[in-house]
């Protein structure tokens, strides 16, 4: 029996007097990876902004690893424990990339420059860019800027990884070398969040696929119930527009 890792209950959050999440709840357990799916502006990077508390619920409950997050839960800590990549890579493009990966080890975990160098070479082995450490962000190609921001990502350890759109921004080309990353993850058991547009890839990589429409999940299963057996008609129009 596998431990949940995430829960929301009935989550609901406004923005003025839009309501963009209208009442969500799923559950996610530790190893799991489980794919958002669904139109543009259906709430899927709000959802995942909830869970580490860069959106801010108007009501119902999220839980991190057994504990409510609530305006008491110490933020920073609980965001070491969830690794966020988004579409546009973030890197400091001041540092290189061994730089990148070892910031916040040494600030925020306080590992040794030494012990943190060792650990991020072999993230940076596992991404296909140990050759690259000393190169600067500028010097990438996209693709390999977003997989070494998942390196960062992985440098703290997270318990949970949340990707939203991560390829979307990628020239076709380079779509490729990320997902490939980020299904070793998987295999390797890392629970990850994640929405995507490639719907090829969400079907061999989730658990757990959810559509999400107009601020609520529609319909959720696994990949085969969702793209072999849609039942609901948004699901299948979805679909039908987006393969
Ligand atoms: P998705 O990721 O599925 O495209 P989002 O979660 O980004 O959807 O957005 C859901 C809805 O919330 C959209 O209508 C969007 O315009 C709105 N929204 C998102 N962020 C904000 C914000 N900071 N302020 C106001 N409205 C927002
Ligand atoms: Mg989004």
């Amino acid at each position: 029996m596998s431990k949940e890792i995430v829960r929301l209950e009935d989550v609901r959050l406004s923005f003025g007097k839009i309501e963009v999440l209208k009442g969500i709840s799923l559950s996610v357990q530790e190893g799991q990876s489980v794919t958002l799916i669904g139109p543009s502006g259906s709430g899927k990077s709000t959802l995942l902004r909830c869970i580490n508390r860069l959106a801010v619920i108007s009501s119902g409950e999220v839980f991190f690893d057994g504990q409510q997050v609530t305006a008491a839960t110490n933020i920073n800590q609980l965001r070491t424990k969830i690794g966020m990549v988004f579409q546009h890579f973030n890197l400091f493009p001041h540092m290189t990339v061994l730089g990148n990966v070892i910031e916040a080890p040494v600030q925020v975990l306080k590992l040794t420059p030494a012990q943190a160098k060792q650990e991020a070479m072999l993230l940076l082995q596992r991404v296909g860019l140990a050759d690259k450490a000393d190169a600067f962000p500028a010097q990438l190609s996209g693709g390999q800027k977003q997989r070494v921001a998942i390196a960062r990502c992985l440098a703290m350890k997270p318990r949970v990884l949340l990707l939203d759109e991560i390829t979307s921004a990628l020239d076709p080309e380079l779509v490729g070398e990320v997902l490939a990353v980020i299904r070793e993850l998987a295999r390797q058991g890392m629970t990850m969040i994640l929405v995507t547009h490639e719907m090829q890839f969400a079907k061999e990589v989730s658990d757990k696929v959810i559509f999400m429409d107009g601020g609520k999940i529609v319909e959720q299963g696994t990949p085969d119930q969702m793209f072999v057996n849609p039942k609901n008609e948004r699901l299948r129009r979805f679909l039908r527009a987006v393969i």
